[in-house]
């Protein structure tokens, strides 16, 4: 398969096209382009907000969504050494993590002194769930081409759930660990509460899932209108542009709060084995890699190599495929 010779770009992604030296045109797009706009303003405005939460002298500064993967590792690790936040720690268990990923947060909670809390919706739900999010017309192309379907529902749990728990015991920001990949490179999606799209509009967006699985979809990928009402509503922050993101420094630091990689996982994750299976399905139906567009910007802003992000695209080994076929079988019992 051809694809960009700076970035991982590969001609099957919608709407691409390259140049005589084989660039592609999100490269030539981006060139001399700062990755985050006004880096200093977000600092300032991060710096403020949790002056203001702090402020508030509750029992906690911020919710952290903690999946246990390198990412929200080193973001929980971070956020305590170097702002002082008084944190929970919330994991979505998806019925499908890893187990050493358990392992793994107890001992990273354990030597940072933080309080966790597990949400665990019904499981038969969640398989519904993730057995139809890979369908094409789930989910729009504009959603898709950064991700998997199942991957996109779960995130979507993921922040609903922690906004829900913020709520419910008066917590002031939920902290994200979305890798600098992950955004899309707009002010807002940095800093934002989450409680500003309309409700119907919002519900239109899980429709097609909700007419596959049931109305209940919506219990665990939305708010209900009180909960959007609730004033002042929590800040939603994605530290990682903010603070910095450089996976050496990420691994060496996580190494010593005890963390290791699970081995039951597929390259492009550090504690999931649904992701498998939504690298699979979404490689099926659309052609290209949902890691392609994430794994690119990573390598446009210097933080991995494109050797790197092609071992992770290509997976020579065909790691994902294989989990997957066990991730699927679990599904379908
Ligand atoms: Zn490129």
């Amino acid at each position: 398969m051809k694809r960009c010779t700076l970035c991982v770009m590969p001609e099957t992604y919608p709407g691409i096209t390259f140049d005589s030296e084989g660039v592609c045109s999100f490269c030539s797009k981006q060139s001399g382009k700062q990755p985050v706009p006004s880096l200093p303003k977000l600092q300032a405005k991060l710096d403020e907000i949790i002056r203001e939460c702090k402020a508030q002298n509750r029992k906690y500064d911020a919710l952290v969504a903690y999946s246990g993967g390198k990412d929200s590792t080193f973001l929980i690790h971070t956020l305590k050494e170097k702002y002082g936040l008084r944190m929970l720690a919330v994991t979505l268990d998806n019925g499908f993590m890893s187990e050493a990923s358990f392992v793994n947060m107890r001992k990273v909670l354990n030597r940072l002194n933080v309080d966790h809390t597990i949400v665990r919706p019904r499981y038969d739900l969640m398989k519904q769930i993730f057995l139809q999010s890979s369908a094409p017309e789930v989910y729009p192309t504009h959603l898709t081409q950064f991700g998997s379907g199942i991957c996109i529902s779960c995130i979507r749990i993921v922040t609903n759930m922690c906004l829900r728990v913020a709520i419910e015991k008066g917590i002031p920001m939920v902290m994200l660990g979305n890798s600098p990949g992950q955004l899309i490179q707009s002010e807002n999606e940095i800093i934002f509460q989450d409680n500003k799209i309309p409700y119907e509009l919002r519900k239109h967006l899980f429709k097609p899932l909700a007419e596959r699985v049931g109305d209940d979809v919506y219990t665990v990928l939305m708010l209900d209108k009180d909960e959007y009402r609730t004033n002042p509503f929590p800040y939603t922050i994605n530290a990682f542009p903010i603070i910095g993101y450089q996976e050496d420094e990420i691994y060496r630091t996580i190494r010593e709060l005890g963390w290791t990689k699970p081995e039951d996982v597929d390259p492009n994750s550090t504690n999931c084995r649904l992701n498998s299976l939504g690298i699979v399905k979404h490689k099926q139906v659309h052609r290209f890699h949902p890691y392609d567009f994430e794994m690119s910007l990573l390598v446009r802003q210097g933080i991995i190599t494109r050797e790197e992000a092609l071992k992770r695209v290509e997976d020579p080994e065909e790691k994902a495929l294989r989990l997957a076929e066990q991730v699927e079988e679990q599904l379908l019992s």
